[in-house]
This record gives structure tokens, sequence and C-alpha cells, in this order.
């Protein structure tokens, strides 16, 4: 398969949603499968309910997106909907982010994980090609994690990260690693390694996990004839070179966890209270990239300012929405469209 290096009219925002299958636990307890999806833009939500005298109903709410990936659809066609498309923009001076949002157990994780792969190979492709061969091009991935509005490298022991802005609208995470790509395989090692690495506590790794944003970046640089790479005592960090684009492939925490301001834990409630203002803020700065306004409210939260530079000038955002189908999930579900129908 070739990918073109001609951009193509790629929309600035696209939303789209994936529906993932009902799981075996969900089948076991016969929960209902209340989502429907009728075409590739269009779903339907079957809530359950109870009138006064206790007589069961169901309420419809009906939901329109720029795509709707329904249960069968593979993480192939999902990477051919979403991500591919943006890739020749990345070559032409645009900062792009692919965020997966939803409920813990919705399928961001499953979803995510294989799209930097894919955009790896179709970069590499490009960086092969004659219009780009003889350009000193470079890709260079690094993935960290917000955790409790604190930054994390995955890459290099958890070591604890602070961003620092250069008062030109470009963000410097300090003492976050780099590491060149050469091939693909060296990002599956680096993506399993990142992992790994992401936020376990004493209650088990997904529980925690889905506290955490985590942020992997691809970058383009453009190095000066004499590879000005110099090599940091501590890892292959990549000083100089310019950055010509760049993509942020964003697994948010678990949107239920943005309720936890109540709890009885002070420290699930500092979290969750940090969780929520990202996410209110994510959806701010994405409306106010879309309507194109000046001033962009990134302010509102770690995981926005790191990001900010994704919000100025060129940018494309692709906004994966994860539903789960099963009846039990029924309000989460209809939180995740409302906020996604929030951001188009
Ligand atoms: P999240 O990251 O949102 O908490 P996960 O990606 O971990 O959710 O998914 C929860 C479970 O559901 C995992 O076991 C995953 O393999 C499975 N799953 C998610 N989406 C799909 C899908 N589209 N098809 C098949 N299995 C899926
Ligand atoms: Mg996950």
């Amino acid at each position: 398969r070739e990918i073109s290096t001609k951009e193509s009219n790629v929309a600035k925002i696209k939303v789209v949603v994936r529906k993932r299958p009902l799981n075996k636990k969900e089948i076991s307890r016969k929960e209902d499968d209340i989502v429907t999806v009728h075409n590739n833009a269009f779903l339907t939500v079957h809530e359950p309910k109870l009138k006064v005298d206790l007589t069961a109903y169901v309420e419809k709410h009906e939901f329109c997106f720029d795509a709707v990936l329904d249960e069968h659809v593979t993480n192939d066609e999902v990477y051919r909907e979403t991500v591919e498309p943006i890739i020749p923009t990345i070559f032409q001076r645009t900062k792009a982010t692919c965020f997966a949002y939803g409920q813990t157990g919705s399928g961001k994780t499953y979803t995510m994980k294989p799209l930097p792969l894919r955009a790896v190979e179709d970069i590499v492709q490009l960086l092969h090609q004659p219009c780009y061969r003889n350009q000193n091009f470079k890709l260079w991935l690094s993935y960290f994690e917000i955790y409790g509005g604190k930054l994390f490298d995955l890459l290099c022991d958890r070591r604890k990260l602070c961003m620092r802005e250069d008062g030109k609208q470009q963000v410097c995470i300090v003492g976050l690693q780099e590491f060149e790509v050469l091939d693909v395989q060296i990002v599956k090692d680096f993506i399993e390694k990142g992992n790994a690495a992401r936020s376990t506590g004493s209650t088990g790794a997904n529980e925690e996990s889905s506290r955490s944003h985590a942020i992997l970046q691809l970058a383009i640089k453009k190095h000066k004839e004499v590879v000005d790479t110099r090599r940091h005592k501590d890892g292959n960090e990549s000083k100089g070179g310019k950055v010509i684009g760049k993509i942020s492939f964003i697994d948010l925490a678990g949107s239920e966890r943005g309720a936890d301001t109540t709890d009885n834990d002070r420290l699930t409630r500092i979290e969750g209270a940090e969780i929520n203002k990202s996410l209110l803020a994510l959806k701010e700065c994405i409306r106010a990239l879309d309507n194109d306004q000046i001033h962009i409210p990134f302010r509102g939260s770690k995981l926005t300012e790191v990001l900010r530079d994704s919000f100025v000038g060129n940018s494309k955002t692709v906004m994966i929405s994860c539903i789960s189908p099963n009846a039990g999930s029924c309000e989460h579900t209809l939180n995740t469209l409302r906020y996604a129908d929030r951001v188009k």
C-alpha cells in the first residue's frame, strides 16, 4: 500500500465514536446491547427507564458524528479512518493530536495501542520518498504520563518531569527522553515498556492507569548536515533539530474518574478533581480551535498546557470516543457521547 505525500483536504477536527462488542461477563449476565449503529455516522442509545408507577420503557437518544464505528470494525480500519489521513500533514508543519476518550473498560487502550505503530510504518515510508529523502529528517519518539497533575517519563524509570514555556508558544518538557525511531519493531518495544511503566498502585493495573493520561509523541525533526544529536549521559536525548511536525497519541484517563471528587479517599478526590479539570479544559480548547478563537484556554490544566503547541497554528485533532454497549454502562455511554457532541 502506498501512502501519498500530498495532504488531502483533512478536517481540522474530527470526532469518531467506536463501540466495542459486549464482553464475556456482560453476555453471561445477559445484559442488553443498548447501542445501535445505523450507518457510518449515526447511532442510537436505548436507555432503559422506569416510570413513577414502575412500568419499564425505553428512552431513545440519537447522535451523529463524523464517523461511527461499530463492534465489527478492526483496529486497522480505525487507523484508516482516523490517523492515516493526517500523516502527510505532519510533514507540512502540522501538530496533530489523537485522543481516546471514554469510561474505563470502553476500549481506549485497545484502540490507541496499535495506532502509533501503524503511523510509524507510514511515516518511515514517507521519509524515504524522493521529496523528503535528502532533507535530513529524523523521527523521534517520547512517551510520558500525567498523573495527579504531574509528569512522568514512561521510557525512563518514571522520572518526574517539569514543563517550561519558551515564550514562543513552544512547550519544553525538561528532561523528557526522546528516542530516534529507525524501524517499527523498536516502537513496539517502546510501547510495551511504557505501558508497563504506567501508574500501577496497590489496587491493580487498570484501576490506577485509568487515573492517568498517557501521551506518546512522534516528532519529525530536521537536522543539520552534521548530525547534531548530542548523547546525553543517561540516554539518547535529541538536542537540536527543528521540529517540522508531530503527532501525539493520548490515552486519556477514564472519563468516570472525573466524578471521583466526593470520594472518601483524599488522594482519589484530588486526582478526580484534576481529571475533571483536564477533560473540561480539553473540551474547551478543542471548541476554541474549532471556532478559530484567538484565545485558547490551555492554561486550564496540565494536560492542555502540555499540548499547548498543538492547539495553535496548523493543527489537526481527532477525538476517538470509546463506548461500552452494555445496559449497565448506559449513563457513562451517554456522558461520553454528550462530551463528544460538545467537542464537534
Ligand atoms: P480502557 O483502556 O478504556 O479502560 P481497554 O482498552 O483496556 O479499556 O478495554 C477493556 C477490555 O475490552 C480489554 O480486555 C480489551 O481487550 C477489550 N476490548 C476493547 N475494545 C474492544 C474491541 N473493539 N474488540 C474487542 N475487544 C475489545
Ligand atoms: Mg486503558
